[in-house]
């Protein structure tokens, strides 16, 4: 695929700025819809209001939000001037690399598509789900104690996938029948970014199984500069789940692993200037895009010592109630369960050697 090389100054100028110049909203908001969590609805999602073009167009910039055109500005020209060698993506997986509606319903993740093959602990798990679920999106929880809660849920959900006796093949048969579909735009931006040799680090509080699992068969092929931190699991000879690698990694913790599990894989990717010695080449890719759709994402760049960190955010839902402390949080916020193609655009313009 061609992808068109933008100049800084093309990218700004689908970033109008407001009178003030201080904070840009290039955003017609539309009525946020509430789903269950139920996969089939009749209710039509936010997206469907916008046309097809209107998804595929790159140029399209009506769902975007820019807090800080100015900061924003400056960020891209230093990560620019630094050279993509420097460059290194940090990437949520659910709701951020796939999509969060499906067909007009809510998308699964990737502990969510799991069917064990024991329909017993399939509902199980979904009582678990929602009884904490509830709980973590909860407003008046303190945060200390919410992620305890959280490492609860993750700890009895993985506890029933091992007594459910999980075995790969049904990973394999769950994606296959799963409703997990990739952004548009995220292969074109897996595929730019792995002929520059950038690598991408999909950090995830799902399962590493399952996400290895769903890029093969939805995306076709494997990219070599992608690797996943996630939640391992470890199955004995006959494919059966028996336990899981390391320490859980919930939706509350991820700033926790950053440091000790994004590192160490970051050093194996080796890096595009030659080979690496003593775990330098993460030290070296100080430039970081990261992408997520929780504010919690932010975490996950903690403990690299980066000079400068993009960040976007997919704002899926709940817009009215949320784009304010998404618009503090992030350097971009795409609402409404937007396509890749800004990411794309805005990747290719980091990585671009043409002048302003
Ligand atoms: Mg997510």
């Amino acid at each position: 695929m061609v992808l068109t090389f933008l100049t800084l100054h093309t990218l700004m100028s689908y970033l109008p700025r407001s009178s003030s110049g201080s904070s840009v909203i290039i955003s017609s908001i539309i009525k946020p819809v509430r789903f269950p969590r139920v996969w089939c609805c009749t209710h039509t999602p936010i997206n469907q209001t916008q046309t097809a073009m209107e998804q595929l167009d790159p140029s399209n910039s009506s769902q975007v939000v820019v807090p800080h055109p100015d900061l924003l500005h400056a960020k891209i020209s230093s990560i620019r001037m630094a050279g993509h060698s420097k460059l290194q993506i940090i990437a949520d997986f659910d709701a951020t690399l796939t999509k969060y509606w499906v067909n007009g319903c809510r998308g699964q993740s990737s502990h969510g598509l799991l069917q064990q093959g024991n329909p017993e602990y399939d509902v199980k798990r979904q009582e678990l789900y929602d009884y904490y679920h509830p709980l973590e999106i909860s407003p008046s929880i303190p945060i200390e104690e919410k992620a305890k809660l959280m490492e609860e849920w993750w700890g009895k959900t993985h506890a029933l996938l091992i007594e459910g006796g999980l075995s790969y093949d049904a990973i394999k048969k769950s994606v296959a029948n799963s409703m997990i579909t990739f952004r548009e735009g995220v292969v074109e931006l897996f595929e730019f970014l792995e002929a520059r040799d950038i690598p991408v680090l999909i950090f995830s509080a799902g399962l590493a199984d399952v996400i290895e699992e769903v890029l093969r068969q939805k995306l076709h092929r494997s990219f070599k500069n992608i690797k996943i931190v996630s939640n391992r699991m470890i199955f004995d000879g006959d494919g059966h789940l028996v336990s899981f690698k390391g320490k859980t990694i919930h939706v509350l913790n991820k700033n926790e692993h950053a440091l000790d599990m994004a590192g160490p894989l970051h050093d194996q990717l080796g890096d595009s200037d030659g080979p690496n010695e003593d775990g330098a080449s993460v030290k070296k890719r100080t430039n970081v895009l990261l992408l997520g759709d929780h504010i919690g994402d932010l975490g996950m760049s903690d403990g690299l010592d980066y000079e400068t960190r993009i960040s976007v955010g997919f704002l899926n839902d709940n817009v009215e109630k949320s784009l304010d402390s998404y618009r503090k949080a992030f350097d971009l916020v795409y609402l409404n369960d937007g396509p890749m193609w800004g990411v794309v655009k805005l990747v290719s313009q980091l990585c671009s050697t043409e002048g302003d």
